[in-house]
């Protein structure tokens, strides 16, 4: 797909991963920004900095804005989507603690694969996503389980920045996350809408 405008991104959205990095489940959306630069198509490889000795995968739904949306209602926001894709927000884990903000730990180059997009509304509350590395099953979620469902998201977010066109939300990642190698095949799943799968290296 087109590059995004933004990729907003929410943390801690599903309880059992917020407790599986031993964090609360946040009373409010945790919202943090991915850069468009980030993003890399199906089987581009994911580059692992040498500065990090720690990148994770995380499935994520992304949903892509069709409508400017601008401290919309809920119902506005639902009717206000073009389409789903399969995102993997990539994440160097250690230097997202050591540094306090997520900026770099999210943002390097290629830390945002994104799968086709499937264009329609599926049932927001009814999404399935699965995360394999290697053709092993390691993160399996439903948006049924989501702390702050995808219209309610969107709304608080229209009510920080204005979402436009192409714009992509990031909805957070179920429990399982892990580290990837060089040589590793990840795929995020996003099941009967759209896949994305990315080779793994390592810095030159
Ligand atoms: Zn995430």
């Amino acid at each position: 797909m087109a590059r995004p405008g933004k990729i907003v991104c929410v943390g801690r959205n599903y309880r059992e991963h917020a407790k599986e990095l031993g964090n609360d489940v946040p009373t409010a959306p945790l919202l943090f920004l991915k850069p468009p630069s980030a993003v890399i198509a199906p089987g581009v490889p994911i580059v692992r900095p040498a500065v990090s000795q720690r990148v994770d995968f995380e499935g994520e739904v992304g949903i892509v804005i069709g409508a400017t949306l601008c401290k919309a209602t809920p119902e506005q926001c639902a009717a206000g989507i073009r389409g789903v894709v399969a995102l993997n927000d990539v994440t160097a884990r250690d230097l997202q603690k050591s540094d306090g903000q997520w900026s770099r730990a999210k943002g390097f180059d290629t830390f945002c694969p994104i799968g086709p997009e499937w264009v329609g509304v599926p049932p927001l509350d009814a999404i399935t996503v699965v995360t394999r590395v290697n053709g092993e099953e390691k993160q399996r979620g439903s948006t049924a389980d989501l702390v702050f469902p995808i219209p309610g998201l969107l709304s608080y977010i229209s009510h920080i920045m204005t979402l436009e066109p192409g714009d992509v939300v990031a909805t957070g990642t179920p429990a399982g996350v892990g580290p990837l190698q060089a040589g590793d095949i990840v795929e995020i799943e996003l099941v009967g809408y759209s896949t994305v799968r990315n080779p793994v290296e390592s810095q030159a």
